[in-house]
């Protein structure tokens, strides 16, 4: 089992293990491709595997991880330390390096994947069961993610400028990690990111795989071993989601364009450290050295700037982050409409029909009516079966927000569309086909309202333009409102729904994260309230966006909260998650949902909030 997440399930190590003769005679772990006769690690060998092959290469086991980079620097000396179940997914030391005749000081939040990178030695920790657990499989929990915002909470007040190093095959999907808020802690670490007042520098050192990379890779600069990868979900995930099934993990890899080369022509990496000897694995030295030249040119470079500097260079660099086309008037008419899913009360009757489907906890078959009264009170939830009828759309919700006729949406987002920038397969059709069915250019829209006869700006979606999911037209749109917030000074209020960053632009999707991470946090600095209404569903991107932050207000009765999505974490563990499961309810119980409102009572709620904040 602990093999899953650092090599293809279907092989089993101890068939790849042999012994072979490179430098030293040493037992190692070989890849596939390792194997083949003409396979040389020479760059034109690794140029010409596979998008899959170098996908694999990137988490080899033995590659060096964070600890193997420790000798890089000086005074090295650990910082935080615990316990805690999965806490050791995430190190951190405070460290001093020298460079252009300088010693600077740094704090390292790094990623340790696993025990060891000796593959003899990892074979022998690992048959400890405790080890296993203890190193959850190279998946960070809550535990870890509040390590990194301790560290840089302290990096701040020490001065030291903070290097994040990733390799994870991403957040850890249990609902233990729920139970820990591990959305709300991966939310955090990109807002101490976005904030700090130190300048901040990631490096993606193996494998950066979806939420647990993302959370500390909104720095000031993006810097990529070479032979690394930067990815939103895992090429077998994202084959079984668009081709039912793992088989086309290699086509999944390629139109994703997961690879440091790939990441530093799609602007989402600054630099390549290069592996010119050859993959780390096997040229571990070389490739620290080259760690050492780049990462102490980029500490020169950032450390050399006031504060001021490293802000404005920050605002600049995310501000053109993410890659998205332009629309016109005309063809915004040819499918705009307004789209309501309210359910009304029929004029006549007290009952509605219930859904298709519906079973009760004996699994019996139920049809009878249900009281339209009722149904409304639940949020349109079946009160049954846990059944949702309806999703609001963006336009529902701005009309349950602010005054009738007063929503008016932004000139400076409207023409903002969607880029198919990896010609995803069908990602341009299904665009098409989401604007026609839910009247919008993009799943998110952003305007003025009144509330009340307060002015507002607001941001909603709709969970049927592809799910809501999180993509690079979203991340400039809320750039753009938070900026229009903040030169109007009025009060900020988004809408989260959503199911996750959209797989069809890559990895690029979720890079647009740190983005609205710093907008919202500008607007917050602005003295300005920004509040966040949680719906049905907030997961993954959304979740760890713009889901964690302001002051939040959870929808009365909504589910599907959290980081990885209930199917995800009974697949991953085999098992079935507690009743009532990322649900309004259960959030509140956990600690994580204070404020909680029925759809008909957010203007209410909201007004309250504005109301009573003191905007200067
Ligand atoms: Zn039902």
């Amino acid at each position: 089992m602990f093999f899953l997440n650092w090599w293809n399930p279907s092989i089993t190590p101890t068939k790849n293990l042999r012994t072979i003769t490179v430098k030293h005679t040493v037992k190692q772990f070989l890849l596939p491709f390792e194997k083949k006769e003409h396979f040389s690690y020479s760059a034109e060998s690794i140029e010409n595997l596979s998008e899959f092959e170098k996908y694999q290469l990137s988490f080899h086991p033995e590659r060096p991880k964070y600890l193997d980079y420790l000798p890089v620097f000086d005074n090295v000396s650990e910082c935080l330390q615990n316990d805690l179940h999965g806490s050791c997914l995430i190190q951190t030391h405070r460290a001093e390096i020298s460079h252009g005749g300088k010693t600077w000081p740094v704090m390292l939040i790094g990623q340790q994947s696993g025990p060891t990178s000796d593959f003899e030695e990892l074979k022998w920790v690992m048959k400890d069961h405790h080890q296993v657990v203890r190193w959850n499989h190279g998946m960070p929990t809550p535990a870890a993610f509040e390590k990194a915002i301790e560290a840089i909470a302290i990096a701040e007040s020490e001065n030291r400028i903070v290097i994040t190093m990733i390799d994870t095959a991403g957040a850890d999907p249990t609902e233990e990690s729920e139970s820990g808020g591990i959305a709300w802690k991966i939310g955090r670490c990109m807002q101490a990111l976005a904030e700090s007042t130190v300048p901040t520098i990631s490096v993606i050192l193996n494998r950066g795989c979806s939420g647990g990379a993302i959370a500390l890779t909104g720095c000031d600069t993006v810097l990529a071993m070479e032979n690394s990868t930067y990815l939103v979900i895992s090429p077998e995930a994202c084959s079984s989601i668009l081709f039912r099934t793992r088989e086309k993990a290699n086509f999944a890899a390629e139109i994703s364009q997961i690879t440091a080369k790939k990441g530093l022509k799609n602007h989402i990496i600054d630099e390549i450290i290069p592996e010119s000897a050859g993959p780390a694995h096997r040229f571990p030295n070389e490739a620290r050295e080259s760690f050492r030249e780049v990462v102490g040119r980029w500490i020169e470079k950032l450390g050399s700037e006031t504060m001021d500097g490293v802000f404005e260079r920050r605002i600049k660099r995310w501000h053109v982050i993410g890659q998205w086309d332009t629309t016109t008037e005309e063809a915004i008419l040819s499918y705009e409409k307004t789209v309501y899913n309210f359910l009304h009360k029929p004029p006549k009757n007290r009952f509605v029909f219930r859904h298709k489907r519906c079973r009760n906890e004996h699994n019996r078959h139920v049809a009878d009516p249900v009281l339209y009264s009722k149904l409304l009170a639940d949020n349109f939830v079946c009160d049954t079966c846990g059944h949702r009828y309806v999703r609001l759309t963006a336009h529902d919700y701005i009309g349950l927000i602010v005054d009738e006729d007063s929503f008016r949406e932004h000139p400076e987002t409207r023409y903002i569309v969607d880029r198919d920038i990896l010609n995803f397969p069908d990602y341009s059709d299904k665009i098409v086909e989401a604007r026609e069915k839910n009247g919008m250019s993009t799943a998110l829209i952003t305007g003025n309202g009144l509330l009340d006869g307060h002015e507002v700006v607001i941001c909603a979606t709709s969970f049927g333009f592809l799910g809501g999911s999180f993509c690079m037209s979203t991340g400039e749109k809320i750039w753009q409102a938070c900026r229009i917030a903040i030169e109007n000074r009025v009060p900020l209020i988004i809408q989260a729904a959503g199911g996750g960053a959209r797989m069809h632009e890559g990895c690029s999707s979720m890079v647009s994260l740190p983005k609205i991470h710093l907008a919202i946090s500008r607007v917050q600095k602005a003295g300005l309230p920004v509040i966040t209404i949680v719906t049905d569903p907030t997961l993954g991107g959304v979740a760890i966006g713009f889901g964690s932050r302001g002051i939040r207000i959870f929808e009365h009765n909504a589910g599907n909260i959290g980081f990885s999505g209930k199917r995800v974490i009974e697949q991953y563990t085999g098992k079935d998650t507690s009743k009532g499961f990322q649900t309004t309810a259960w959030l509140e119980t956990k600690g994580f949902a204070s404020l909680v409102a029925h759809p008909l009572l957010l203007k209410a709620r909201i007004r309250e909030i504005i109301e009573a904040y003191p905007i200067l």
